[in-house]
């Protein structure tokens, strides 16, 4: 990701669903570009020519195994307000990184994991990760830049989305301190993706019709694969 150029033909506001988008795989990492046909190629391929071992690859599978996929209602349910900062949640949040790392993804929101809290996390680059809680949006820029995005939920899908380039969040730390994160280009991105997690948005809502389309198509055969195999 944050290869591809910002596209100004594309208005904000002119794909299907409108507002804002948002990122946990960071699978486009590796490659430079890739067209709406090769959005269904398979990360594992794309991962093993960017070079991780058999073992890598063994590690991330196990991974991506506990991370909850399309289909699953939770990632479209409700999800409450954390009250509550005790160990419990710093544990579930060092799990959450610890997924997301092992999974070569640089964010996961909690819905991902079956919980149905507003709980996200995200490490961008060599950066040390961040856990938020209860984020809101306090502030998003007018310029916004088209991107693209995959999800840890959404295995093989890559989607372009739009979205506002600079962003101010304001929530809470694993501790309950109130946090305000300014962040720009792929940090905002992974954010108001992992957002949209907590409001059971996923990036194929916010794709174009065509690419929706073709997403939705390779979903509906890697699940009819996996329950023939099952
Ligand atoms: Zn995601």
């Amino acid at each position: 990701m944050g290869k591809r150029p910002t596209n100004p033909a594309l208005p904000y506001g002119l794909l299907a669903s409108g507002g804002m988008f948002n990122y946990d795989s960071g699978m486009s990492d590796f490659v430079d570009d890739r067209d709406a046909a090769e959005a269904v190629a398979s990360d594992e391929e794309i991962l093993q020519q960017a070079g991780l071992s058999d073992g890598e690859l063994e590690a991330r599978r196990r991974a991506l195994a506990q991370v909850r996929q399309w289909g699953d209602p939770v990632l479209r349910s409700e999800t409450r307000e954390i009250s509550r900062f005790d160990d419990e949640l710093i544990a579930e949040a060092a799990r959450m990184i610890e997924l997301m790392d092992a999974a070569y993804g640089i964010g996961l929101a909690a819905p991902q994991v079956g919980k149905s809290v507003r709980l996200l996390v995200y490490r961008v680059g060599s950066a040390r990760p961040i856990a938020l809680a209860n984020p809101r949006i306090e502030y998003s820029s007018e310029d916004a830049e088209t991107a693209e995005e995959g999800c840890l939920s959404l295995s093989g899908v890559q989607v372009d989305v739009d979205r506002p380039i600079h962003v101010r969040v304001i929530g809470q730390d694993i501790r309950g301190e109130s946090i305000m994160i300014e962040a720009s280009g792929l940090d905002a991105r992974v954010i108001q993706h992992e957002m949209d997690h907590l409001d059971g948005v996923l990036i194929i809502d916010r794709a174009s019709k065509d690419q929706r389309r073709e997403a939705l198509r390779a979903l509906r055969e890697a699940e009819a694969r996996s329950g023939y195999a099952a």
